[in-house]
């Protein structure tokens, strides 16, 4: 190759790096402003757990210990207890006295929530769960209940005819691609659709 013909070659060799240089310039940064800005989630992500209520403030979860067998990690740990007249914490029988879920051993594969009867635990879109010690990772029913007033649907102790075969269909309502469902299912999903903190770049 003539000496003419290869800085030819060099010199359309620059101008198409520059060219690809130049075009990211005028397009939409990826890059999100964390933690004054948080990433919106797939619809289907599933992270960390919450434990919800009925709208009347009954806990939904029975103590069956269904979730428990149902996961892979040994996570959850479930410990039931009886409800008494005076103390009714659930509808039915019997209430989780004791919940927790190591979060560490987790592998969020969702079982546990497709294996709940009453749509008691959910994977919400949370994420963050950094801390210094590991048995700070082990959530126990005060991080995982949701507040009183976050409950929804009437417990099926007070629906007519009995407990009807569908008790919510949060597991459902999650299972589809509309990113407003996927966070709108659960409690912290809600809250953390639009949540931003600080200034938004
Ligand atoms: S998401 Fe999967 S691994 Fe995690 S607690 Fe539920 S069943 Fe166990
Ligand atoms: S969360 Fe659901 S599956 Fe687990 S013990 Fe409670 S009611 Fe049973």
């Amino acid at each position: 190759m003539s000496d003419h013909r290869k800085n030819l070659f060099n010199v359309g060799a620059l101008v198409r790096g520059l060219t690809t240089t130049f075009s990211y310039m005028f397009k939409k940064k990826p890059t999100v402003q964390y933690p004054s800005v948080m990433k919106q989630h797939a619809p289907r992500f599933h992270g960390l757990h919450e434990l919800r209520r009925y709208a009347d403030g009954k806990e939904r979860c029975i103590g069956c210990e269904l979730c428990a067998i149902a996961c892979q990690a040994n996570a959850i740990t479930v410990i039931g207890a009886e409800n008494s007249p005076e103390d009714r914490r659930s509808p039915g029988e019997r209430f989780a006295a004791r919940y927790e879920i190591d979060e560490l051993r987790c592998i969020f594969c969702g079982l546990c929530e497709e294996a709940c009867p009453t749509d008691a635990i959910v994977l919400t879109p949370r994420f963050e769960m950094a801390d210094y010690r590991r048995g700070a990772f082990v959530y126990a029913k005060d991080r995982l209940l949701v507040p009183p007033e976050a409950g929804v649907g009437t417990p099926p102790d007070e629906r007519p005819n009995g407990i009807p075969a569908d008790l919510g269909g949060v597991f459902r309502a999650k299972d589809t691609v509309d990113i407003t469902a996927g966070y709108e299912a659960t409690h912290r999903g809600h809250i953390l659709k639009d949540h931003t903190r600080g200034g938004a770049a």
